[in-house]
């Protein structure tokens, strides 16, 4: 694969393609003013990214679709040269729900489709206008959920024309078999977003979408903002890895970067979120530069094989994800 800034995107098992490095755009909720994610969008757009991650659920949607846009209009992109992906959230599962929930999204976004759409976890939370019910006691309030029938209903959404390809996000192989498995699968899931970075760099899930032609997207590619609320913070920070950052001196090139172009190397797409101008900048500059097959191996090696996201809170769950092996 000859990945360069102009030219980097990756075919999906339904035809169409994804660009190997998107921008995140989740924010913890009050830690940053209004309008940086639009600022951040444009700015990407402008340094050569064409992908963007992004959610009903970060509730900067509208901002991501004001930037795309803006671009478009400025004649700098055409829509089709923006893939945007969004997420279907817990509380959103119920068949009936999936279309107005994607159309409610294409609403903020004011765009006519989206490029990916995915179910945001494998958890069903009980629906209702709260992203995070919970009862008087609070106690989580979990909804049971047939995700083949909330496959079918996004099959029908692609199939109206609303959204280019379907995926998944935090599925184990378990959960992914059963939408394999599912009799009379119309569309199969392109992809899976998963948080995956030196270390976790998720050996087994890799080789078993590898098998099956769908692409790991990986979430939290530089370790997350380490935000104590929803973080595994007794895993050391990834980017002041000493192996990292003395890879990253040879190239002359940081730990971040480094940690990037690993995954992008092995066929792995990344989302890392910034909405700091150099960094965005940074983020993208790892198309000049080839880690030795030694690199890879020295790199994979310091895999902990711990998560940074466990979403420990509901890991009383009946779907929760992450007691299987993998
Ligand atoms: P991340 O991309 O691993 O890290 C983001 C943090 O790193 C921010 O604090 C950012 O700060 C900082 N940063 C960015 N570039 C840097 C660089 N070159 N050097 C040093 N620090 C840098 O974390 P993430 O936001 O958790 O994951 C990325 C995206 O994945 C999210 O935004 C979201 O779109 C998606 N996501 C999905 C799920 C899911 O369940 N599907 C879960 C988590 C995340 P600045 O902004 O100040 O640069």
């Amino acid at each position: 694969m000859n990945l360069t800034a102009t030219s980097h995107k990756v075919p999906l098992n339904d035809g169409n393609s994804i660009p190997i490095i998107g921008l995140g755009t989740y924010l913890d909720p009050g830690t940053e003013s209004q309008n940086t994610c639009l600022e951040a969008v444009k700015m990407a757009i402008d340094m050569g990214y064409r992908h963007i991650d992004g959610a009903y659920l970060y509730r900067n949607e509208h901002e991501v679709g004001l930037a795309i846009r803006e671009k478009i209009a400025e004649g700098k992109v055409k829509r089709e040269d923006i893939f945007y992906c969004g997420k279907l959230w817990a509380t959103c599962f119920d068949p009936e729900m999936v279309r107005p929930t994607l159309e409610r999204t294409l609403q903020e976004l004011q765009l006519d489709y989206v490029d990916l759409y995915i179910i945001e976890m494998p958890m069903g939370l009980r629906p209702g206008n709260e992203f995070y019910p919970r009862d008087k006691n609070g106690k989580w309030l979990y909804h049971k959920t047939d995700f083949c029938a909330t496959w079918e209903a996004l099959e029908a959404c692609k199939d109206a024309g609303l959204v280019k390809s379907l995926g998944v996000s935090n599925f184990n192989r378990r959960q992914l078999e059963l939408i394999l498995d599912k009799p009379g699968l119309k569309h199969k899931p392109v992809s899976n977003q998963v948080e995956c970075h030196p270390y976790f760099t998720q050996p087994k899930l890799l080789k078993f979408c590898q098998q099956h032609d769908i692409v790991i997207v990986a979430h939290s590619p530089l370790g997350t903002a380490r935000n104590p609320n929803w973080v595994n913070i007794s895993v050391p920070p990834l980017l002041e890895d000493a192996f990292l950052n003395s890879v990253a001196k040879k190239y002359n090139k940081t730990a971040a970067q480094i940690a990037l172009r690993f995954n992008i190397q092995r066929g792995v797409i990344v989302i890392p979120k910034s909405f700091n101008p150099q960094r965005i900048k940074e983020n993208f500059q790892i198309f000049d530069f080839a880690l030795t097959e030694e690199e890879m191996t020295n790199i994979e090696a310091l895999n902990k094989n711990i998560r940074l996201v466990e979403l420990l809170m509901w890991s009383d769950h009946p779907d929760y994800p992450f007691s299987d092996e993998y």
